[in-house]
């Protein structure tokens, strides 16, 4: 069997990361895309079977060289993981418009540019995308205006994807993660959102980085064949509970 190569993006650390060491366990080979050189080359050079690639998904020319990189590299891309993202949670009128410009950028263009650049390569291999976006996608709270609309958006996009590139073959789903306590959860969730949490979700607790990593390898291998277009929750129950959060 042909060795089948993912690429992750935010992989240097995370959910990101914990994907990559999933898809090495796999047999999986990993590009491992971020823009965090420094973090993204430490953890790579002791992980056999990945290359570090360091890209801004949100920036046009950057996304198009990378794409040129690691097909010159591995040759072909059998699955993308969409993971890169930032969190800046804020009332709707303390979030300029710079800020939710950072978040749009990230979050939904570097999902678009993305998708966009690898579907030539996705197109040779009938691959598969897993965007990732999260439970403030499904349903809004408050100081979530810019994150929760972009990761909305990103639901949207999968149906998108899986609508126009069911055609070649190609699967698209979404990850909607509950909470994990990565670096990037850590930085907006206030003592009262952690509670808050803890009492909404069934499981009374976080998810673990390995928990959301497990669903997007399922999405991307054989096994999930015939699954596409689909938004799944990795969340505890959360989403199923109907319960508030601040
Ligand atoms: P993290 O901060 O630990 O990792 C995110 C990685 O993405 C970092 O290494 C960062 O350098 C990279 N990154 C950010 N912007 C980038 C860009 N423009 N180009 C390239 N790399 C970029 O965060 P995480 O919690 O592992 O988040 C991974 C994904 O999961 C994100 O899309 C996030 O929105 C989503 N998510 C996380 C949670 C959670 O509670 N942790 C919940 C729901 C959804």
């Amino acid at each position: 069997m042909t060795q089948k190569i993912a690429l992750v993006t935010g992989a240097a650390r995370g959910i990101g990361l914990a994907t990559a060491k999933l898809f090495l366990r796999e047999g999986w080979k990993v590009a491992m895309v971020d823009r965090d050189q420094a973090e993204l080359e430490q953890v790579a050079v002791g992980l056999e079977g990945t290359k570090a690639f360091t890209c801004d998904v949100s920036v046009p020319k950057a996304v198009d060289q990378l794409f040129k990189d690691v097909l010159e590299h591995f040759g072909q891309i059998d699955a993308l993981v969409n993971n890169a993202g930032v969190a800046d949670f804020g009332p709707i009128e303390d979030t300029d418009f710079s800020r939710w410009r950072t978040v749009m950028e990230t979050n939904l263009d570097g999902v678009f540019l993305m998708t966009q650049a690898a579907t030539p390569a996705l197109k040779e291999t009938k691959g598969a995308v897993v965007n990732i976006a999260s439970i403030s996608g499904l349903r809004a709270s408050t100081l979530r205006v810019a994150y929760g609309t972009s990761k909305a958006a990103v639901i949207h996009l999968t149906k998108q994807h899986a609508a126009e590139l069911g055609e070649y073959g190609i699967r698209a789903n979404c990850v909607c993660p509950g909470p994990v306590r990565t670096k990037l959860a850590m930085a907006v969730h206030s003592p009262e959102i952690i509670a808050a949490y803890h009492d909404a979700i069934p499981l009374n607790r976080y998810g673990s980085e390995a928990e959301i990593g497990e669903v997007i390898v399922f999405l991307c291998s054989e096994k999930a064949s015939y699954v596409t277009g689909q938004i799944i929750a990795s969340d505890g129950g959360f989403e199923s509970t109907g319960v508030g959060l601040p």
